[in-house]
């Protein structure tokens, strides 16, 4: 894959896949725009990722807000005038039984995780179209497909992701923008290396490949959809779970 001269923004992208997709966009030649909820971790990705020889801005956002996220876009427009690859990646858990869910919770989670990926893709879609040339690629994750346990509101988010991918897929693939979703499984990261020994060995039970993905193996499809030579694929989820879900 080769991303000289474009522009790729991360949302969610100072740590965990986040951090890890916008690493392996900067190894392949990408500029890179971390977006992220908190200025001081956005901007230190932002300096760091820099060492990987390519250009790098911070801006920093809240998704669920319009305001916000049309303020970081024109940030990027200003600075670039050009964003080729837009990776919503920012997502938060809040979980509980539904019986037990705060209706706050259940808001909170739809807002970052679901309208957060309508109002970025709406930004991104306006220049994308401008320039005839766009990639968007929503982290979903396997819950949309399976539903879990505690987790009524973010799996109804990212299932409602995957709805989202299909309908912006069709509305602007004639105009050069595909529009595809990742749906990681089990990810190694600082929440799945917190669990309990028995815990982990129960979950692993369920997965055919016998281990927990790394930020690595989403990166690397995210990476996949985000190319030139992807633009025959639109309106797809790559489910990337050593398959636990088929
Ligand atoms: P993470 O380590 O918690 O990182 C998420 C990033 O998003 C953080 O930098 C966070 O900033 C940022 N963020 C949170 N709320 C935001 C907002 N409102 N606006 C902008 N940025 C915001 O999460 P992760 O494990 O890397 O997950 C990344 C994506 O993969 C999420 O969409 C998640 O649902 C999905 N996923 C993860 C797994 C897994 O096993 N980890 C599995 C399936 C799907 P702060 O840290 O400052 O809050």
């Amino acid at each position: 894959m080769d991303f000289k001269g474009q522009v790729a923004m991360i949302t969610g992208g100072a740590r965990g896949i986040g951090r890890s997709i916008a690493a392996q966009l900067a190894k392949q030649g990408a500029d890179l725009v971390i977006a992220d909820v908190s200025e001081e971790t956005a901007g230190e990705a932002s300096r760091e990722l820099a060492d990987l020889g390519v250009r790098t801005m911070a801006v920093r956002l809240d998704v669920s807000r319009s305001e916000e996220v049309s303020k970081a876009f024109e940030a990027v427009m200003k600075e670039w005038g050009r964003l080729d690859i837009l990776v919503n990646n920012a997502g938060i858990t809040k979980d509980g039984l539904v019986l037990r869910m705060k209706e706050e919770d259940w808001d909170a989670v739809i807002n970052i995780n679901l309208k957060g990926v309508f109002l970025c893709s709406k930004e991104a879609v306006k220049v994308m179209v401008k320039q005839k040339y766009g990639r968007i690629v929503n982290i979903a994750s396997v819950v949309a497909f399976m539903g879990n346990p505690g987790q009524v509101n973010y799996s109804a988010s990212k299932a409602g992701i995957v709805g989202l991918t299909k309908t912006v897929a069709r509305e602007y693939a004639s105009r050069g923008v595909t529009v595809n979703a990742v749906a990681p499984g089990f990810i190694s990261t600082a929440m799945t290396d917190a669990l309990a020994e028995n815990v982990r060995q129960e979950m692993l039970k369920s997965i055919p490949v016998g281990a927990f993905g790394t930020v690595d193996d989403v990166a690397n499809a995210v990476c996949f959809l985000a190319a030139r030579e992807a633009g025959y694929i639109t309106g797809q989820v790559v489910h990337v779970n050593g398959g636990m879900y088929m």
